[in-house]
């Protein structure tokens, strides 16, 4: 009787230790991915932290998309610029997609199929708009995906 308790609890020891061993491991493994980054990154502080870069070029100029959009000393918008590059930043507490119509309404500029700013199509211009270099038909629908080169042209036609 004695005898077949102690294999019990040998075979319990075996099967608990086992267990142990392998939530040991993979809870450090998790510790080691949280801390090997010290300080914390920026993108650990939020759910959504993407930076698409954008560019647009009127009648062959490029224009400065200015520091400091979204940003005011009581709020800070979810979208927002910190310098001059077109560094979009979009940073945010919450899981969701944002899209680049919501970084025209920030910036509070228009910005669809017809028009980027104040400058529209008309029979000498057009305007064109690019993803990675890709054309695309999305405008403001396009879906902000983190270091995507977002680029649209406004120009002259037969240019
Ligand atoms: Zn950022």
């Amino acid at each position: 009787m004695a005898m077949k308790k102690t294999y019990f609890f040998v075979f319990l020891f075996i099967i608990l230790g086992g267990i142990y061993f392998a939530f040991q491991e993979n809870f450090s493994d998790s510790l080691f991915s949280k801390f090997q980054n010290k300080p914390l990154k920026d993108s650990e502080k939020f759910a959504v932290h993407i930076h698409p870069h954008l560019e647009i070029e009127i009648l062959g100029k490029t224009q400065v998309i200015p520091a400091g959009i979204g940003l005011s000393q009581s709020f800070h918008e979810s979208i927002h610029t910190h310098d001059l590059s077109g560094e979009i930043h979009v940073e945010s507490p919450v899981l969701r997609e944002f899209y680049l119509s919501e970084f025209f309404s920030v910036w509070k500029k228009s910005f669809n199929e017809t028009c980027i700013m104040e400058y529209c199509i008309d029979e000498n211009h057009t305007m064109s708009f690019y993803v990675n270099e890709v054309k695309s038909d999305h405008y403001g629908s396009l879906l902000l995906r983190d270091l995507d080169r977002i680029k649209i042209i406004y120009q002259e036609k037969n240019r």
